[in-house]
């Protein structure tokens, strides 16, 4: 054997079907394993029209044909039982002159389609199943990542001591509480709720005691107004509130109560000039809006006015005011006992 065929015989032993490379005249100059358990001897030498019934004048009219085939050329030879045997076969034209390489198929060629098709069938489910498992997992993964975003959200409006809203939610519901009493025009209130005296507190009881006393307040405001309106902590020891649908007597009524609920609560504060326990003040904005753009600092610095005038009257009491300010302010006290 040549270089060129023993090249050629060790790579159509890599073939799974019983395969071998002829000369033109048919001298078989190379077979593989499965072709050798296919003629079940030794056909090294042997000639084509030796292992097979086709009429040796069809095999010499092929064989040319086959040694110039660049593509492999489907064809049928007959074995010595009768039966068909479904071969290809191509020029092997890099030796000159050209071998031929034979492939005979065990199988007919509706049952090789048939299990090609089978095969692909198979390969085609595992890759949707494969692509189903992806698109399950994308859709947990979307799922982890919506609940992260909505706790993030959560925390990025939330007050980490308080538990409750922060400034920034605080800021977002007070532009749609004003569109939306532009649009029903009816009024709402801003509250800013400071604790008396708190420095003092902390000086006197520790900053840890100070923080517990924040999250008893925040609780108590918290306790006492509707589902629908929003308390949330403005930064130190103030809070801010929002109350949907409110006129004045109505802020007065939700402050009254949640006075009388701090006051109730009586957390010591004994280096407090206003009371043996702990106090607040309060500034009421009662706010009416008008088609403009939300005034949000505006309406803030109202509410912050009435709570300087609160802290300058004396503590441990609500003033009210309006937006727009009207030329005498309605101030309230702790005068005003109650609302029931
Ligand atoms: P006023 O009645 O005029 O409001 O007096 P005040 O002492 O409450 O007000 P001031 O602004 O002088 O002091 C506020 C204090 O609140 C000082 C600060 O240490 C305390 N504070 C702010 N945030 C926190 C907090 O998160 N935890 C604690 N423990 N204290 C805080
Ligand atoms: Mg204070
Ligand atoms: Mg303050």
């Amino acid at each position: 054997m040549s270089d060129v065929t023993l090249d050629i015989g060790a790579w159509i032993d890599l073939l799974p079907e019983p395969t071998l490379v002829m000369n033109a005249q048919g001298t078989i100059v190379a077979i593989n394993s499965s072709g050798r358990e296919f003629f079940g001897s030794s056909v090294l030498n042997r000639n084509l029209s030796e292992l097979v019934a086709t009429p040796p004048e069809k095999l010499n009219k092929w064989l040319p044909l086959w040694q110039q085939a660049t593509q492999m050329v489907p064809g049928t030879l007959r074995g010595h039982q009768g039966q068909k045997i479904e071969v290809e076969a191509v020029g092997i034209h890099h030796c000159q002159p050209p071998l031929i390489l034979l492939r005979l198929f065990r199988q007919p060629r509706f049952l090789r389609q048939f299990i090609l098709q089978r095969q692909q069938f198979q390969q085609l489910q595992q890759q949707m199943a494969r692509q189903t498992a992806l698109i399950v997992e994308l859709q947990q993964r979307q799922k982890q990542l919506e609940a992260e975003n909505r706790h993030l959200q959560g925390v990025s409006q939330q007050d980490s001591l308080t538990k409750l809203a922060n400034r920034r939610a605080f800021e977002t519901c007070l532009r749609s509480a004003w569109r939306e009493s532009a649009t029903t025009y009816t009024p709402f209130a801003i509250v800013l709720l400071d604790i008396d005296h708190f420095k003092r507190y902390n000086d006197t009881y520790g900053h840890l005691a100070g923080d517990r006393a924040l999250q008893r307040v925040a609780h108590a405001i918290k306790s006492q107004v509707r589902e629908a309106d929003l308390v949330a902590r403005y930064g130190g020891e103030e809070f801010i509130l929002l109350l949907r649908h409110t006129h004045h007597d109505v802020a007065i009524c939700v402050l009254e109560r949640i006075f009388n609920y701090i006051r109730s609560l009586g957390i010591p504060h004994a280096s407090s000039p206003v009371q043996p326990y702990l106090t607040v003040s309060a500034g009421i904005c009662i706010v009416t809006a008008t088609p403009r753009d939300c005034p949000m600092a505006e309406l803030v610095a109202t509410a912050d006015a009435a709570l300087y005038e609160a802290k300058r009257s004396g503590r441990d009491r609500y003033v009210l005011q309006t937006h727009p300010r009207v030329p005498e302010p309605v101030s309230s006290s702790q005068q005003i006992q109650s609302c029931s």
